[in-house]
């Protein structure tokens, strides 16, 4: 291969994968060379040649089989010989202070925009959230810290980004002493591979450990990804030690979150780990009672009949960004064809979200779901095999295929591998004891139900 085919290889890639990945991990790729079926890149460090090979391994393998090549294997390796990059001039030396600002400009952690609707007093309080709530509360005050870290996880739309910036404001307007740094895993894993990438290092280091409130979204993110999880690790240590408050979130408990190392794991759950639950129909009802008035002075025309609200708020699955997305799309329709919202609109306008939050969960999406989560295949799964690691992933899956669809079990019997009806009672029954011995088991089906029925 030329250099000129890898050349628009990369192209044909930054289409897929878009500019910002493109930029951070598909440009710094070098071809090196193909032979035996093993096409070799060179990057420039191993840091970026673990993501790429984990994250697009794959795809460069497959686009290369696009364009004729046969290749077994892809490798990214470090050259030995790699000369060191001439990075920006440095000018420290020569005029330490001039450089020091024009530098850090780069580097400067600007935290992520905070979004202005997401304050406290915008957070409509229920019981699915209310231990979340008053945590969050606590830590705005900006008081002494009491617990650290603070750590907010649920499943998606359910509230976690929303507090996150809810804290921040708060803390701003309190204590504007207070160095508060908000971001999302991803971008701490961006910032940390650009300091790497750039040999800044030391400048990351110090700009994170002098923040007074960190606080990291999503940081189910950074699982798997070794070398970020080590500079995470560290920059946390180093920010409890110093008595600096701590506030993360994910999409699942600490001891949940796959790949992430045990170390990190129990650091994690050091402090209040708090969870955000699915919404109920009196915390959906009261969110979008809450949004209405809002609309009101927007729309102030606007007629609504009553029950409509009531209707959403059962039909509308948990997730509350689907259901403000459903709200806004109707008072936008209603006042642009300037009718009254009436049942009958409610149920044209929104047509496609109440079919979908209707939608029927199927046994095959039921297996595919619990293959991934215990990592096994799929064949295996609906195969012979008792061995320990595929059938108890078959008993949860058939437990859930009993209790999310209406499957008899002689029929959910013939979808695992033609397996006979008692096979399928003696699972159900297994799991259901387990449910309320194995702490694991039950986080598992909780975590299950609710990704099957997002
Ligand atoms: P997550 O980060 O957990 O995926 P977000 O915080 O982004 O979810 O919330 C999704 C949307 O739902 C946001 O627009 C947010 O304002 C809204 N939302 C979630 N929970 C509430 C709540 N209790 N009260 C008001 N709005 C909420
Ligand atoms: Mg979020």
């Amino acid at each position: 291969m030329t250099q000129e085919q890898w050349g628009a290889l990369q192209q044909d890639l930054l289409k897929t994968v878009g500019q910002n990945n493109y930029k951070t991990w598909i440009e710094p790729i070098e071809f090196s060379e193909l032979s035996d079926g093993v096409a070799t890149f060179h990057v420039p460090t191993n840091f970026i040649g673990n993501y790429v090979s984990q994250n697009y391994g794959d795809l460069i393998l497959h686009k290369l089989a696009k364009v004729g090549k046969t290749v077994q294997r892809v490798t990214f390796k470090v050259p030995a010989n790699l000369s060191v990059r001439p990075s920006k001039p440095s000018m420290k030396t020569a005029a330490p202070k001039a450089s020091k600002s024009e530098d850090s400009r780069e580097t400067e952690i600007a935290g992520a925009p905070l979004d202005a609707r997401f304050t406290f007093d915008r957070f409509v309080v229920g019981k699915p959230n209310e231990l979340a709530n008053a945590a969050a509360r606590r830590v705005a005050e900006g008081g002494p810290v009491t617990f650290n870290p603070l750590f907010l996880y649920g499943g998606v739309g359910l509230g976690k980004t929303h507090l996150m910036h809810a804290i921040a404001w708060e803390l701003q307007a309190r204590r504007p002493d207070l160095n508060v740094l908000y971001l999302s895993a991803e971008q701490f894993m961006y910032r940390f591979v650009q300091a790497l990438r750039d040999r800044r290092m030391m400048d990351f280091k110090e700009l994170f450990r002098s923040v007074d409130v960190l606080m990291v979204d999503d940081v189910q993110f950074i699982a798997g990804k070794d070398s970020t999880q080590e500079e995470f690790f560290h920059t946390f240590n180093a920010l409890v030690d110093q008595n600096k408050q701590i506030i993360i979130s994910a999409d699942r408990a600490p001891g949940e979150i796959k790949d992430l190392e045990d170390r990190i794991k129990s650091r994690l759950q050091c402090g209040l780990v708090v969870d955000l639950h699915p919404t109920d129909y009196e915390l959906r009802l009261g969110i979008l009672q809450a949004k209405v008035d809002t609309y009101r002075a927007q729309y102030p025309e606007l007629q609504m009949q009553d029950g409509i609200l009531e209707f959403l708020a059962h039909r509308i699955s948990t997730n509350v960004r689907v259901l403000e997305g459903a709200l806004t799309r109707l008072f936008a329709f209603a006042s642009l064809v300037g009718r009254e919202i009436t049942m009958e609109l409610t149920q044209d306008c929104l047509s496609d979200v109440l079919r979908a939050s209707e939608r029927k969960i199927s046994v095959e999406e039921i297996q595919r779901k619990v293959a991934d989560h215990y990592n096994i295949r799929l064949s295996d799964m609906i195969g012979p095999k008792r061995v320990r690691t595929f059938a108890r992933p078959r008993q949860v899956a058939m437990y859930l295929c009993k209790q999310l669809t209406s499957r008899s079990l002689p029929e959910i019997g013939r979808r695992f591998g033609g397996r006979d009806h008692t096979t399928v009672m003696h699972g159900v029954r297994r799991i259901e004891e387990l449910r309320s011995q194995d702490g694991q088991i039950a986080e598992d089906l909780e975590l299950l139900r609710r990704s099957l029925e997002a």
